[in-house]
């Protein structure tokens, strides 16, 4: 039973049945290394007590060795593959993808599936350089979105989701995803707080200004008008989430308008 918990907090289980692959990637003969003990260090230094205990990341097997998405990207990938199968994804689809990881940004682009676009305000290799609580789009500019891991960093996230509300067209939708911790009753946020290290220690993580819990997440995001589908385990089978080294406890969260 212990075994159970410590495994369901803190890493995705390891079972020898599942062949391990990676969506983002393609590739069947990966393996997916550790968090780099940095983040671990940095919370024991600043007494961050909330560390392993996100939904979504996996401690254990967090890269993939070859393409080095993380555990999240393989989960976005998965979702945009079945869809991809469905035939969601249309030739003239506008798409945007936040703060754009890498791998998976690297895969959209090359799948030259749909008319594909990156943003963000500090890195400068994007299509649109912009603060995504005012952008320069016109209102239902994009069918599809990815934000992930953007609205923890933000001064107002309401802003952020009223902006991703006004883009998306009727009918589009989003993967809208954030972390949160596993059994955080309250959101804690405060943008206020500029000092480094006292960041490190509500946050986790010397840049995010908040900490979701699920329940304050999801009812935020909904308040702007999205609707809001969770896909977990239940969703994908475990052997997939096994598959793919990803935690149990890993939500995709697509919000709809
Ligand atoms: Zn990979």
């Amino acid at each position: 039973m212990l075994a159970r918990l410590v495994q369901s907090i803190f890493g995705a289980r390891k079972n020898s049945f599942s062949q391990l692959w990676c969506p983002v990637c393609g590739e069947k003969t990966v393996s997916f290394l550790s968090l780099p003990d940095f983040y671990r260090e940095k919370a024991r230094l600043h007494g961050y007590e909330h560390f392993g205990k996100g939904e979504m990341i996996s401690l254990e097997t967090y890269s993939c060795s070859h393409c080095g998405a993380s555990d999240r990207e393989r989960l976005y990938a998965l979702w945009i593959d079945q869809h991809i199968e469905k035939g969601f994804f249309l030739k003239d689809m506008r798409v945007i993808h936040f703060a754009p990881e890498s791998a998976l940004s690297a895969k959209l682009r090359c799948l030259a599936l749909f008319n594909y676009k990156t943003a963000d305000l500090l890195i400068d290799d994007v299509d649109y350089k912009v603060d995504i609580m005012d952008m320069p789009f016109e209102d239902e500019s994009f069918n599809f979105f990815i934000c992930s891991h953007v609205l923890e960093h933000v001064e107002s996230d309401d802003q952020a989701i009223r902006e991703l509300y006004r883009i998306t067209k009727q009918g589009g939708c989003g993967i809208l995803v954030a972390p949160i911790v596993v059994g955080l009753e309250k959101t804690i946020e405060d943008p206020s707080v500029k000092d480094e290290s006292e960041r490190w220690k509500l946050f986790g993580q010397n840049d995010h200004v908040r900490l979701y819990s699920h329940d304050d997440y999801v009812k935020k995001v909904r308040s702007h008008g999205f609707r809001v589908e969770e896909f977990g385990e239940e969703y994908f089978g475990r052997e997939v989430f096994c598959s793919l080294g990803l935690k149990p406890t890993s939500i995709l969260y697509v919000v709809s308008k």
